[in-house]
């Protein structure tokens, strides 16, 4: 049984017994893993505790075939976030991005790139960052290294220039020039400064909290953008994003 030493970010984790638990890891280099960690519950000498939700651990994995539950041979926990654990809403914009790795990762290589979303992330949720910007440029960089990305910089039906009254839709693949629109009833309608913002979220050049300014309406607008994007290529949203979308209403 080959022997891995990764790291990775507890995306969910159960007791399995007494002693144990299973859990589902992110790993930049396995993708998302399942372990079963025995005798992880049991007081350990070194004072660690239990694997816990959103901790970034250091692990050696003994592991067995792929899709497998393996075996967490030994694991030490690097960082447990408290500035997130102190705040509700910090609590859940990390148990969304986590739920959204849950949903669209799996054991593959390929899925390693989220690791590190996911790590910046939580850090900078962890030193107190604005929560919405944050978790906006996460779901962006997460959707486009997926592949599940909207087009938001061109009509995603014609090409075209982004005119008229844009409105937005997955089931085009994203924004939609006046014209286009016509032909998706259920499209909504969205600003052309909240496209054009959420067309330069995923690049790593892209805009910073710092020098754009997202009103309250833009932020509502992408978050609905990428909602219904996750919700389409998903087959259904997200079980905590209303624990994110709750004090909002539902923009027109
Ligand atoms: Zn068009």
């Amino acid at each position: 049984m080959p022997y891995v030493r990764t790291t990775g970010i507890v995306l969910r984790c159960t007791d399995f017994s007494e002693t144990s638990q299973v859990a589902a890891l992110l790993t930049p280099d396995m993708g998302q893993v399942h372990v079963l960690a025995k005798g992880s519950r049991r007081p350990r000498k070194d004072g660690s505790v239990p694997l816990d939700l959103i901790n970034h651990c250091d692990l050696v994995i003994a592991a067995k075939g792929a899709g497998q539950l393996h075996i967490l041979a030994e694991y030490q926990t690097k960082e447990n976030f408290p500035g997130i654990h102190a705040n509700l809403q910090r609590i859940a914009a990390a148990l969304y991005a986590d739920e959204l790795c849950l949903a669209f990762t799996s054991e593959n290589a390929e899925d390693g790139p989220l690791f590190g979303l996911l790590l910046e992330l939580l850090r900078g949720l962890n030193r107190g960052e604005d929560r919405d910007w944050r978790l906006l440029q996460f779901t962006a960089r997460a959707l486009d290294v997926l592949g599940s990305g909207p087009m938001a910089e061109h009509c995603a039906h014609c090409g075209g220039l982004l005119q008229g009254e844009t409105r937005f839709t997955p089931a085009a693949g994203g924004a939609l020039c006046g014209d286009c629109s016509a032909g998706y009833p259920a499209a909504f309608p969205i600003s052309r400064g909240a496209l054009a913002i959420l067309g330069r979220l995923a690049a790593r050049e892209g805009p910073t909290q710092a020098t754009v300014r997202l009103s309250e309406r833009q932020i509502q607008e992408i978050r609905r953008a990428f909602s219904e994007q996750i919700q389409y290529h998903l087959g259904r949203p997200l079980r905590t994003e209303r624990l994110i979308w709750k004090e909002l209403a539902t923009p027109h």
